[in-house]
Order: C-alpha cells, then sequence, then structure tokens
C-alpha cells in the first residue's frame, strides 16, 4: 500500500484580546480565537490530518494544552514537527485540502498567503495545498460568531 488518507476537524472559541491566526497569518479582527497555542485552528486540523493518515494519533498527544511548553506555540512550528514524523516514518504529503468555517472576517484576500505559508513550512509547491473558506450561513455556533472551526484531508504517499 503506498497512498493512506487522513482527516482532521478542529475548533476554537472566538474571544476580545486575541489575535487571529488562521494558516499561520495573523489577520485583523476585532476577535480572536481562544486556545493554549496561538489556537490557528486551520493549522491544527491540517496536523490532524497528516497523523490521522498514519494511525499516529492526534496533536492533543504530541502537544498536550496542559504542557506549559506550548502556551502560545506558533503552530506552524508544530506542523513542522509533524511533518519530520511523517518523513521518519517514511511517507510525504502528497497534496492537503481543507475548509476554514468562519462567519467573519471575510477570508479571501488572506487564502493565498495561507497557502504559501503552510506550503512553504511542509515544503511543497502551494498547488498542494488547498484552502477554501465559507461562512455557516449564520447557523449554530459558528454562524453565531462564537467560534471558528476548520476541515482537512491529507494524502501521503510512501517516500
Ligand atoms: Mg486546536
Amino acid at each position: 500500500m503506498n497512498t493512506r488518507i487522513g482527516n482532521g476537524y478542529d475548533i476554537h472559541q472566538l474571544s476580545a484580546g486575541r489575535p487571529l491566526i488562521l494558516g499561520g497569518v495573523n489577520i485583523p479582527h476585532e476577535l480572536g480565537l481562544l486556545g493554549h497555542s496561538d489556537a490557528d485552528v486551520l493549522t491544527h486540523a491540517i496536523m490532524d490530518a497528516m497523523l490521522g493518515a498514519l494511525s499516529l494519533g492526534d496533536i492533543g498527544h504530541y502537544f498536550p494544552p496542559t504542557d506549559e511548553k506550548w502556551a502560545g506555540a506558533d503552530s506552524l512550528m508544530l506542523l513542522k514537527q509533524v511533518n519530520e514524523l511523517v518523513q521518519e516514518k517514511g511517507w510525504k504529503v502528497s497534496n492537503i485540502d481543507s475548509v476554514i468555517v468562519a462567519e467573519r472576517p471575510k477570508l479571501k484576500p488572506h487564502i493565498e498567503t495561507m497557502r504559501s505559508k503552510i506550503s512553504s513550512t511542509l515544503n511543497l509547491n502551494p498547488d498542494q495545498v488547498g484552502i477554501k473558506a465559507t461562512t455557516n450561513e449564520k447557523l449554530d455556533a459558528v454562524g453565531r460568531e462564537e467560534g471558528i472551526s476548520a476541515y482537512a484531508v491529507a494524502l501521503l504517499m510512501a517516500d
């Protein structure tokens, strides 16, 4: 078997006085995501998809929120470590696809920068990293702007 697939999901609460960081990009907004690390919900979903493809568990296992070491951590640095683990196991990412669900702010102007940050962290071409954004049509917690969620799938190839 020379391909594996994994999926990842994450959600964080929106809160005043926090930066909004998505895909490594600091996005101007009056609310940011609450979490132990930088709460980059997109990067967290991508990491879980990559780990899931190899049945390696989830990011909570590698970067526990109870460990002070990860307080305020730059999630792109965590993504780099997950990629190193994938490579150690003899695999590489073929492509990633993802979607961010956020009512506000408009994310379209930031998508290309996110793709560039994620792909360069993973040593991939930007065309191997898909990032889409949608609203939740005002429904449920995400629709009420109480949080932002993200979904990702990752396809891995034997290296
Ligand atoms: Mg998270």
